[in-house]
């Protein structure tokens, strides 16, 4: 990259890259949540108010990047959310998405299937809720449920009538290479995969469950359903950890995002998609010279319809306005 431009942006996506190292799962490597991961941990950032500047710009670059991938169209991304309850997803995708257009997004959520998407292979619902090419998809859960509650509940798996003998260990190591199977499909056919698991501690999701019980107008956000789950807290993080070494692929890693501050698992979780922006690159289409004449054409016909005493052209005029002020050649034109 010569221009200063340039220099700049290859400085911020090493400055992400830095930063999400540390929450990246190192694929093959064996993970154990409760010794490797610390979900209290914000190394990178001293204040909570670097963090939401680091959040604001991260959003920011974001929102240009995803109109890129629109505009080109040819890539598609997905990002998988994980957590337990009250990990913070909801106020996550809230935040991250807070800059982008709601038309490149879609965002859909996994609950207990149905008796229509039970008749299916486990991993035809998530297939038909992913995102087109130039989208950002989001996963509010995802198919990693099928290796986590599907797990931790066995009950759950009963109800998929799977043929054949499914007891043991061996159904799990089967699921583990049939979801790196898909996404790698995925990612060699254009559809980028981020895995995040925000890491909350029991502590925290203590403290979270109170506080939706303590105030009103978080009663809704509770459930004995969640109560429940929580005293599995020891299952969930064994099948965690597996699900981590078994699935952190070179073409879909997995990371383990810090989720006790929420402000610090929001910028983690805004720079690992960031960074992902950034290595696909998308590009504005470029149009040839056919088109370019074509464009010139019209131009003119626009111009000769200019009202008595308006300029020819008020979009170019404001510009070059904009341009002669100090400091005008960073203003958008609107
Ligand atoms: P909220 O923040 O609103 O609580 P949530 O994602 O926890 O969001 P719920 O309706 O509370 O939504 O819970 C959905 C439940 O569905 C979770 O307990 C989840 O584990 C469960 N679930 C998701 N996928 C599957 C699956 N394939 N089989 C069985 N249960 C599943
Ligand atoms: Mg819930």
């Amino acid at each position: 990259m010569k221009d200063g431009r340039a220099h700049t942006a290859d400085d911020r996506a090493e400055r992400i890259a830095e930063f999400i190292a540390p929450l990246r799962v190192k694929p093959g490597s064996k993970v154990d949540l409760s010794k490797d991961f610390d979900p209290t941990h914000k190394k990178g950032i001293k204040k909570k108010k670097d963090g939401q500047e680091l959040l604001r710009s991260g959003v920011a670059l974001l929102a240009d990047y995803q109109r890129r991938l629109a505009a080109e169209g040819t890539h598609g991304v997905l990002l998988c959310l994980q957590a337990l309850d009250a990990g913070g997803k909801d106020g996550t995708i809230r935040h991250v998405m807070s800059g982008v257009n709601p038309q490149g997004v879609r965002v859909a959520g996994f609950k207990v299937p149905s008796a229509a998407e039970l008749s299916h292979d486990y991993l035809w619902r998530y297939s038909r809720d992913l995102p087109r090419r130039g989208e950002i998809g989001i996963f509010n859960r995802s198919h990693y449920e099928e290796v986590l509650v599907v797990r931790v509940h066995p009950e759950h798996l009963t109800r998929q009538r799977l043929p054949g003998k499914v007891e043991g260990k061996k159904i799990w190591r089967r699921r583990y290479r049939e979801i790196n199977d898909w996404e790698r499909y995925l990612t060699d056919n254009g559809f980028r995969i981020v895995k995040l698991f925000l890491n909350l501690s029991k502590e925290e999701q203590r403290v979270r469950f109170l506080k939706r019980i303590d105030v009103p107008e978080r009663n809704w956000k509770f459930s004995a359903a969640d109560a429940r789950e929580r005293t599995m807290w020891d299952d969930y993080q064994t099948a965690f950890s597996e699900m981590l070494s078994a699935t952190s692929t070179s073409w879909a890693p997995w990371y383990v995002v810090p989720a006790d501050r929420k402000w610090f698992a929001r910028t983690c979780a805004a720079a690992v998609l960031v960074h992902t922006l950034l290595d696909i690159d998308p590009q504005y289409p470029e149009i040839d010279d056919k088109n370019r004449a074509a464009l010139e054409l019209e131009k003119r016909k626009l111009e000769d319809e200019a009202p008595a005493g308006a300029a020819s052209d008020p979009y170019a005029a404001r510009a070059a306005a904009g341009a002669r002020r100090p400091g005008g050649e960073r203003r958008r034109v609107r």
